[in-house]
């Protein structure tokens, strides 16, 4: 199995194959992120100096460890801002992940950070021990520090930038973590093309910020901030990337979602705990010790235990944690559970479930008419890819196959006559078509 190319993607596994999104600092951070989900989680432990004690980070390295049945293991570190704890932490960590390590297993480090404090030295660490960094920006400047600021409300594109260039100057291996929000998702293409183009990243996830109005920062009430995405506008932001990564990227730039689909246009059970048709493989490890079922239900009624006074393997495997995973199938509506595209997904994150269907049943994924528009959309070019996957052929033969279909439609297209049917088979005539606006086969 190749070394993990996703930052955050932590529920590929089935269990006993699980992985715990690491908390050190707790939700501290240098950043004031407008959006983060996180930051309020500072509540939840008053007069806590969130710092993970050298006992714990032992105890939990061995517990994963002997936890695991997999020939390889991930450690993924997140926050909060890991590069908060300073480097000795995770040279200590690295240490006890190798004492604790069975023969033969390969341990593996993911870390998402906001990049604005790395320097040469963490980049001769992170290459060193052979990390995999995931690193936050939404975008060029304007779009990045639209709602990434710091605790002074300053941007921060170019000291992101800045650690950006200690990660190319030290070859880390890196991926892109791009949050859609209400202002960059109306730019789809100036953001993938500053993130393939000027960062020069292969591997970008989007993540759509659907962010709970509520002074409690849990998942609970349906007002919705302004500064979330709608649907819909989801949708269109990433069709209008497919439609630029179909034709000249594919092979070339891995596009998480994209691959996702891919997979389930191929019959594959998706890689991503929101599109899966149960979750609770990707736990959240608080910096005490607390276990909790998901990064993004880091609150009391979602807490499992402690581990260091029941067991990790004990709390993973609970009851209360099935009950967790297994929700997500048992509370999907109608409309999802006969809806065309489940098979891809599945009726999204449970977080996301806060609006009625039309006939007025609960848990409509907020995002939904992004998510049919897009896989809809995206249906013939994936049955194109799958296929040549299965004819053991690469996915890739794709962008040649359009470029053709486009050169065929552009001769028909110039010698349609204004009144006759669209040769691009809308059904509409060629004026109110392609006749007045530039063309595409998909
Ligand atoms: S609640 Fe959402 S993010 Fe959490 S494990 Fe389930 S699908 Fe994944
Ligand atoms: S597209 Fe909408 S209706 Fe269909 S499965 Fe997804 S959330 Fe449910």
């Amino acid at each position: 199995m190749k070394k993990p190319t996703m930052s955050i993607d932590l529920s590929t596994a089935v269990p006993p194959v699980f992985q715990v999104m690491l908390k050190p600092h707790g939700p501290i951070c240098n950043l004031d992120c407008k959006y983060c989900y996180f930051l309020s989680k500072e509540m939840l432990y008053p007069g806590s100096r969130f710092r993970m004690a050298d006992d714990l980070l032992e105890a939990y390295t061995r517990q994963y460890i002997a936890a695991q049945h997999a020939p390889e293991v991930t450690f993924a570190w997140q926050g909060g801002e890991p590069t908060l704890m300073g480097l000795a932490f995770f040279q200590r960590a690295v240490e006890l992940q190798q004492k604790c390590r069975k023969p033969g297993m390969r341990i593996y480090n993911a870390f998402q950070t906001n990049g604005v404090l790395l320097d040469d030295d963490w980049g001769e660490f992170f290459k060193a021990n052979d990390f995999l960094i995931g690193l936050s920006i939404d975008g060029p400047h304007e779009l990045h520090d639209a709602y990434r600021v710091d605790k002074g409300g300053r941007p921060t594109f170019d000291r992101v930038m800045r650690g950006l260039s200690f990660l190319k100057k030290h070859r880390v291996d890196f991926n892109i973590l791009t949050t859609v929000h209400a202002v960059n998702a109306d730019h789809p293409l100036e953001v993938y093309r500053f993130l393939r183009d000027e960062v020069g990243t292969q591997f970008i996830q989007f993540i759509p910020i659907v962010e709970r109005d509520n002074a409690t920062g849990f998942q609970e009430g349906e007002q919705i901030t302004n500064r979330s995405v709608t649907g819909r506008q989801y949708g269109d932001f990433l069709i209008a990337i497919f439609d630029e990564w179909v034709r000249r990227d594919v092979g070339r730039v891995f596009v998480q979602i994209f691959d996702i689909a891919l997979g389930a246009w191929l019959g594959r059970p998706a890689s991503l705990c929101i599109f899966r048709e149960t979750c609770g493989e990707a736990l959240a490890l608080e910096h005490n010790g607390d276990l909790y079922s998901c990064d993004h239900f880091v609150e009391p009624h979602h807490k499992l235990g402690n581990i260091q006074e029941i067991p990790l393997i004990d709390l993973v495997t609970s009851e209360q944690q099935r009950q967790f995973g297994q929700a997500k199938r048992d509370t999907l509506p109608r409309d999802c559970r006969e809806c065309d595209v489940r098979f891809v997904c599945n009726g999204g994150c449970p977080k996301d479930r806060i609006l009625h269907t039309p006939d007025g049943e609960p848990g409509l994924n907020y995002l939904c008419a992004g998510y049919k528009a897009f896989f809809r959309h995206i249906d013939q070019p994936m049955r194109f890819m799958a296929n040549e996957i299965r004819q053991q052929r690469p996915p890739a033969n794709i962008m040649a196959f359009l470029a053709r279909q486009e050169v065929a439609l552009q001769q028909r297209l110039a010698r349609a006559k204004r009144n006759e049917p669209c040769p691009c088979g809308s059904g509409r005539k060629f004026k109110q078509c392609h006749g007045q606006r530039s063309s595409q086969v998909f």
